[in-house]
């Protein structure tokens, strides 16, 4: 679907209406990517494609939303704009700064539905961890968000729209005081079952009259979507994570119950024919460490092994990279954070098979954005939400109403 054909977004609630076509029938143009801004000068307003070019820097490089203000366009052009097209971008309903520079944001998506959105810096870096979907189908058994059930897939303005409001906060100026450097897209949500529209809004990021990121700073993360890994390859140039927390299909299973449709060996099939469509970057396989469960040094061999023959099968010893996750816990959950010393061991058991692995440090934990842990605000339509509370309830954990 291009990005032309969309439907305009609805309204968010508390914004002020706009004068002219109902606010329903305007174009949100945070919607569209490059080549759909285009389309909707050239075809719907009747004017030069340059001046999608010029609106477009306006929304993403300075952080404009009223036409207005857009002082280079004309008097008549505004006019235009105001009467088809909006620029609609998310409401913060709450935001949260952490102790160790990390920020979260509550962003209001519609009047039942919210999602999170996380800015981590670290050295030489800022990386936004941006959402997907209003919750998650997949039900990753060590996952919050999974906790919450699944509502509704995000658009291209609700997935960007997130970008937009981190980049205005931090002041981000692409080419030039960039802030922002990295996103991953491994908010709420697998990017890959909201394919078309989360494509499209990574478009936006690594397009030089958008956030200006290159391919390799763009991270989309999946749980193992085979068939769509290939798509991703034919219409996108991303670096690609894998959430992968077992090499051995009957624990993977337990855990990410997708596998059991997609077992190991036809996910790092998927991966190997990723990777030689990007010849010279690696892909990432994040293992989540829980105590007991994926810990010990019998995990590390079978994950090392596995490794090892994505490295031989794409002739670089380099090809994978293992991020280790200590286990961020939650409210409910039946899983432990793996202890320092099985954490460390596990790591250095996979650096001595030659396997390039890193242990990501903890962030945001303070403020519940660490790794695992977000949490916004879903209308379930699963009923897994009921389930789980239901369960947390007969555990003494909280009231299941709450
Ligand atoms: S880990 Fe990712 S794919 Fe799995 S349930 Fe959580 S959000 Fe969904």
């Amino acid at each position: 679907m291009s990005s032309s054909d969309r439907q305009p977004q609805t309204s968010a609630p508390g914004e002020r209406p706009v004068a002219g076509a109902p606010a329903a029938a305007r174009q949100n143009l945070l919607d569209l990517d490059r080549e759909g801004l285009e389309r909707f000068f050239v075809e719907t307003l009747g004017e030069k494609r340059f001046r999608a070019h010029q609106v477009m820097k306006w929304i993403h490089h300075r952080h404009v939303t009223s036409f207005d203000d857009m002082t280079d366009l004309g008097k008549a052009l505004r006019a235009k704009l105001e009467a088809h097209a909006e620029v609609r971008v998310p409401q913060v309903q709450f935001e949260k700064p952490s102790a160790d520079g990390t920020h979260k944001w509550l962003l209001a998506m519609d009047g039942s539905n919210a999602i999170e959105t996380v800015f981590i810096p670290d050295k030489g870096r800022g990386t936004l961890c941006v959402s997907s979907q209003v919750g998650c189908a997949l039900n990753c058994q060590f996952c919050s968000t999974a906790t919450q059930g699944f509502n509704r897939n995000l658009s291209v303005a609700e997935i960007i729209g997130q970008v937009w409001v981190a980049a205005r906060h931090l002041g981000n100026v692409p080419h030039r005081e960039r802030k922002l450097t990295n996103v991953v897209m491994m908010g709420m949500g697998e990017p890959l079952m909201n394919f078309d529209n989360v494509v499209a809004a990574m478009s936006v990021m690594r397009d030089d009259l958008g956030y200006g990121l290159a391919n390799k700073r763009v991270t989309l993360s999946t749980a193992g979507m085979v068939p769509m890994i290939d798509r991703l390859g034919e219409e996108s140039d991303v670096s690609l994570a894998v959430s992968l927390h077992a090499a051995d299909d009957e624990l993977r299973s337990s855990l990410v119950p997708l596998n059991r449709k997609y077992p190991v060996v036809e996910l790092m099939a998927a991966c190997e024919r990723y990777a030689r469509r990007r010849r010279g970057t690696s892909i990432t396989f994040e293992y989540t460490l829980m105590k007991g469960v994926n810990d010990q040094p019998v995990h590390a061999r079978q994950l090392a092994r596995l490794m090892r023959a994505f490295g031989n099968a794409m002739q670089a010893k380099d090809a994978a990279k293992v991020n280790l996750i200590p286990f961020n816990p939650f409210p409910g959950t039946r899983f432990e954070r793996s202890p320092e010393t099985d954490i460390r061991a596990f790591q250095k058991l996979l650096l001595d098979a030659g396997v390039l692995t890193m242990v990501r440090r903890t962030r945001g934990d303070d403020i519940d954005a660490a790794c695992g842990q977000l949490k916004g605000q879903v209308a379930d339509r699963t009923r897994r939400q009921a389930e789980f509370r239901k369960r947390l309830a007969e555990q003494g954990g909280v009231d299941a109403a709450a």
